[in-house]
Formats: structure tokens, sequence, C-alpha cells
């Protein structure tokens, strides 16, 4: 099972901010979206990405004042990507060992989503789900 897979089910829409772009805004998407990362782009370039980690490290440093600051000051600027083609293991494997959870996948130098551990997770439950069921049928009708 490759990354393609989960993008087909979930889409490939992916909530950008400019680097511009206030803290204290991101802090708002990330509640009234639901989601845990943005992409930092200015003029289709990724720039960035921020996360809710981001801001909480943040906020811990140096308190409520980041929240008036460019969303630029406290992004991750070295952004590691994945491929549609990559297996789901590859990828899980990537964000253990570089200990974070969102990953932007990109294809012939396109953003085509990002995919978080949460995705991963839960596609790997239906396929142990699925290879249990058609176990247990095997079993059944041996
Ligand atoms: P996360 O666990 O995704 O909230 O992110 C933990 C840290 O890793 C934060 O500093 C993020 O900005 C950074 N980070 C998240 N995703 C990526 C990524 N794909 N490439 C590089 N850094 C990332």
């Amino acid at each position: 099972m490759n990354i393609d897979a989960i993008l087909k089910i979930k889409g490939r829409d992916v909530i950008s901010v400019m680097p511009e772009e206030l803290v204290g805004t991101a802090a708002e998407i990330f509640g009234k979206k639901k989601v845990g990362s943005l992409l930092v782009m200015d003029e289709g370039h990724v720039e960035g990405i921020v996360t809710e980690r981001d801001l909480v490290w943040a906020l811990g440093r140096e308190g409520s004042a980041i929240l008036k600051a460019p969303v630029s000051k406290i992004m991750t600027t070295k952004v590691m990507f994945c491929s549609g083609s990559d297996r789901i293991d590859h990828v899980m494997k990537m964000m253990t060992n570089s200990r974070f959870r969102h990953v932007p996948v990109m294809d012939e130098g396109q953003l085509v989503g990002l995919i978080s551990i949460g995705d991963l997770v839960q596609q790997r439950l239906a396929e142990a789900e699925l290879e249990a069921n058609s176990m247990r049928s095997y079993i059944a009708t041996g």
C-alpha cells in the first residue's frame, strides 16, 4: 500500500499560509480547520511548515507576544517530503526517525497532498482488519 492510496480516500487539499501570516491567525486556522500543520507557501513555492508543536514551543519560549509575529519566525524551513509512490511503512519510519507527524507529498515537483501520522495509522488499522477477516474466512472454509 502506498501514499497515493491514502490520498485517493482523504483528498489532496493542502491548507497553506503565507510566511507573513500572523502566528495568531495560524492558531485560529488549526482550530477552525481541525488540522495540526500548515504549509507555508509563497508564490507556489514551499517556504516551510508550521505545526501545533511549533506554536506551543514558541508560546513557552516567548509568551503570547509570539501570536503577533509572522509564522516565518517559528516555521521549520527544511521541509521533508515524500512522494505518492512511497510505501506507508517507509513514510512511518521517516516520521518516527525524524520525530514529526506531518509530511507533504510532492510528485514531479508538484505538491499533491499532505499526510499526517493519523492518516497512516488509520490505513494500517484498516489493512490489519482486512487481513484478520480474510484469515478468519480462510480458517472457517478450510
Ligand atoms: P509535528 O510532530 O509534525 O507537529 O512536528 C514536529 C516538528 O517537526 C516541528 O518543528 C515541525 O515544524 C517539524 N516538522 C513537521 N513536519 C515536518 C516535515 N515534513 N519536514 C520537516 N520538519 C517538519
